[in-house]
């Protein structure tokens, strides 16, 4: 299954992935998944917010166990985020029938669409949709870089978007939902561990800070007489580094839009994403209100003006106790392997369903905590504890 989906829109320039909702390199992960529900003789379907699904057993029955996660990526991200939960539930499947193992509850495996938000700056829109955490009219104003809308970029990929929103009936039918993850930081490295069962996600959101100057002669405008928002943005950065740190929380500046974007001229607006997250609500507060804080006396003392917008926002979450005690005596049983509960600053799809339906998440070591970066990685031996782990705990659910 790597080998398959390990070309699939890989730059040559940069050796990242560049999986973008509705692009072709998404179109060609979407038709990897299906071959393999196929060839697995599960049945497929897409819903009607474009997430793909592979059943074994009927799913009306109700009460089902599914796993799964998302094949779209960042810019430049690498070969684990998402895909390994994908390749993993196909593998745990594997590993189950190979077992002889004897399910009682329908087992669904899911491709969420645009989890990564690459394209229209919001994470998890498939999942979202289908929890109604993102409402239609919002999904429908969504738009690219090229001005192109989601339900644009929908129909252009062979998908019907008339039907987009909430899909109560559909998330009615699942009993539990366990996602499995390439760890986004070094806690399992540091305790040792292969395979962690995740507590909460941290809460995180999205501001975008425009700075608007004036535009004018890089050679001629006396610095005095500038009104260059660069400065000022250039020191919000530092801020938000000092922020963060004296929260214990993090703050990013990750992505920057510079008008008219020319050597020799001073820019008249800068605009700049703040993604931040801390372990709780009050720290996330503290920090984002000191940066912006700080960003509107850098701008004033620059004569620039300044406005900041929340694009998105997701609370803490917290998993439900109950399938992460489940999933902790399941994994008890084997002795070997000892499974640590941590906390992560990255969102996830089961982040956004765990308000409907009894949501886990499993990590799986990755040696060096590097994501969103060609360089991340997982060695085989851990992510083959992860298979196994994993089936392991689709095994104890589906029989319960
Ligand atoms: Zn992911």
């Amino acid at each position: 299954m790597w080998a398959e989906l390990l070309p699939v829109g890989r730059s040559s320039a940069s050796g990242g992935y560049r999986r973008y909702a509705w692009t072709g390199a998404d179109a060609d992960c979407r038709a990897w998944f299906r071959q393999q529900a196929e060839a697995r003789g599960l049945a497929y379907e897409v819903d009607r917010n474009g997430n793909q699904w592979a059943w074994l057993g009927d799913p009306a029955a109700g009460n089902a166990v599914v796993t799964g996660s998302h094949l779209d990526s960042v810019p430049d991200g690498g070969a684990f985020d998402g895909p390994l939960g994908v390749v993993s539930a196909f593998a745990a499947l594997d590993e189950l029938r190979g077992r002889g193992a004897r399910l009682t509850r329908p087992l669904g495996i899911v491709n969420f669409g645009d989890e990564e938000g690459a394209r229209f700056g919001l994470a998890c829109v498939g999942s979202r949709l289908t929890a109604g955490a993102l409402t239609v009219e919002q999904a429908h104003r969504l738009t690219d870089g090229d001005g192109v809308t989601l339900p644009q970029a929908m129909e252009a990929a062979g998908y019907d978007p008339e039907g987009i929103g909430p899909d109560p009936e559909r998330l009615a039918r699942i009993g539990a939902f366990v996602e499995l993850h390439v760890e986004q930081g070094r806690a399992l490295d540091l305790s040792g561990d292969r395979v962690g069962i995740a507590s909460a996600i941290w809460p995180h959101g999205r501001w975008r800070f425009d700075f608007r100057g004036e535009a004018n002669h890089a050679g001629t405008t006396r610095l005095a007489d500038r009104r260059d928002p660069m400065p000022s943005y250039a020191e919000t950065v530092l801020a938000a580094r000092r922020e963060a740190e004296l929260a214990g929380a993090v703050a990013t500046f990750g992505k920057i839009a510079v008008e008219p974007n020319g050597v020799n001229a001073i820019p008249s607006l800068v605009r700049g994403w703040l993604d931040s997250r801390a372990a709780d609500q009050a720290s996330l507060d503290t920090v984002v209100t000191a940066i912006e804080k700080a960003a509107r006396e850098y701008a004033a003392a620059h004569g620039v003006d300044l406005t900041v917008e929340r694009e998105s926002f997701t609370p803490v979450v917290e998993f439900d106790h109950a399938l992460r005690d489940e999933l902790a005596l399941i994994l008890s049983s084997d002795t070997e392997l000892r499974v640590p509960v941590l906390g992560t600053g990255a969102g996830h799809d089961a982040g956004i369903l765990s308000g409907r339906v009894p949501t886990a998440m499993l990590f799986v070591r990755n040696p060096t905590g590097v994501s969103h970066s060609p360089a991340e990685h997982a060695t085989e031996d851990d992510c083959v504890a992860g298979v196994s782990a994993l089936a392991d705990v689709l095994e104890g659910l589906a029989r319960t």
